[in-house]
């Protein structure tokens, strides 16, 4: 928990980390039950802890099977290379997190070439435009292995994908004869906000993966869930990765927490994020309100005259840790150690920012 750290002058308080909500340290009810977690050798599957979180998180998905893995970029990367193989193409969507974050690793460590399809808002009703180019000319485009969707949409932005946009989408992918990946690392977010049980998301995909580590506060991991043999299929690929683990159960005694008492708490989170967009506005920031859909505010701060550079630095200054996400936007991520409280501390930072 934040404390004010006292120093030679006057009393400074810590920065309040806005930067992500992967920030967020794990909680006292964590660091007992990780103090206190059976434990065995994962990697021959003995870890008790383990696979009471693996096969929690498949239970609550209604998928067969869980792996848990120390990273959501790991999953991702385990979920396609298991469904859609070397060298065919994966289709995503624009402002993924796979599109933007993990082109490289698709690249020099999966050998999947991605295809991104246009979307502003995270919902395509047809990829045709993009599956056409491997129809018209096969010979010169990749063949198409899976179809990657993505709750919340955007990292910058945490929009929500209902359900049943969910599933038409998934229509989508079956109707071009590939599997779907759901990349829910907030998708806890989403079904908080939608008001919808996990379940209802990851019912009509092939395979999805949550994060632990980023609104839910554990200190690592995520989990991949889907049928068992595809499942087997990624223990597998893991291994080969060098993510084999042994006594992993320490963080999944965290992740168990986790699920059990963090997932509730998020739409304070996402209130939070409400107001805060308001106050940023009202202290001459640009703000889309309808954008502010999860614990994600998304600023422009163009129309004040800053780059985005300029605002981080200023907002530092004052002890406010924001990140650039381009030449003129920024983003703020509100999570459990940003209380109602510190809401008008950064307003006001923000404030002078603007002022300076
Ligand atoms: C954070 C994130 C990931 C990657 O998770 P890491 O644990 O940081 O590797 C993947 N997809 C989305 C949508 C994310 O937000």
């Amino acid at each position: 928990m934040r404390r004010p750290i006292a120093g030679c002058g006057p009393v400074t308080r810590r920065p309040l980390d806005l930067r992500s909500d992967t920030v967020t340290t794990p909680t006292a009810r964590m660091r007992s039950a990780m103090a206190a977690a059976e434990v065995g050798d994962d990697v021959f599957g003995e870890d008790p802890t383990v696979r009471a979180l693996e096969a929690k998180s498949a239970g609550m998905s209604g998928m067969e099977d869980g792996l848990f893995v120390p990273s959501g970029t790991m999953a991702n990367h385990l979920a396609i290379l298991a469904l859609c193989g070397r060298g065919r193409a994966a289709i995503v969507l624009e402002h993924s997190h796979l599109a933007r974050m993990e082109r490289a690793g698709a690249a020099v460590l999966m050998g999947v070439p991605l295809l991104a399809v246009t979307t502003g808002n995270g919902v395509v009703d047809d990829v045709r435009v993009e599956a056409s180019l491997a129809r018209v000319a096969p010979i010169q485009m990749p063949k198409l292995g899976v179809l990657c969707l993505e709750n919340t949409y955007d990292l910058n932005r945490g929009l929500v994908i209902s359900p049943a946009e969910t599933a038409a989408m998934a229509a989508v992918g079956r109707g071009l004869g590939v599997p779907v990946f759901l990349d829910g690392a907030r998708i806890f977010n989403a079904a908080v906000a939608a008001g919808a049980p996990l379940e209802s998301f990851t019912r009509t995909v092939d395979a999805a993966q949550f994060c632990l580590s980023k609104g839910l506060s554990s200190p690592i991991g995520s989990v991949l869930v889907g049928p068992r043999d595809l499942i087997a299929e990624a223990r597998w690929l893991r291994q080969q990765l060098g993510g084999g683990w042994r006594q992993a159960g320490i963080i999944a005694a965290a992740g168990l927490v986790a699920l059990d008492e963090m997932v509730g708490r998020l739409a304070e989170d996402h209130a939070h994020a409400r107001e805060l967009g308001r106050l940023l506005a009202e202290a001459g920031l640009g703000v889309d309100h309808a954008q502010i859909q999860t614990n994600i505010v998304r600023v422009d701060v163009g129309g004040a005259g800053l780059t985005a550079e300029a605002f981080v630095a200023r907002m530092a200054a004052r002890r406010v840790l924001v990140k650039p996400v381009g030449p003129d936007t920024v983003r703020l991520v509100v999570h459990r150690e940003i209380a109602a409280s510190d809401l008008t501390v950064i307003a006001r930072a923000a404030g002078a920012s603007v002022a300076a």
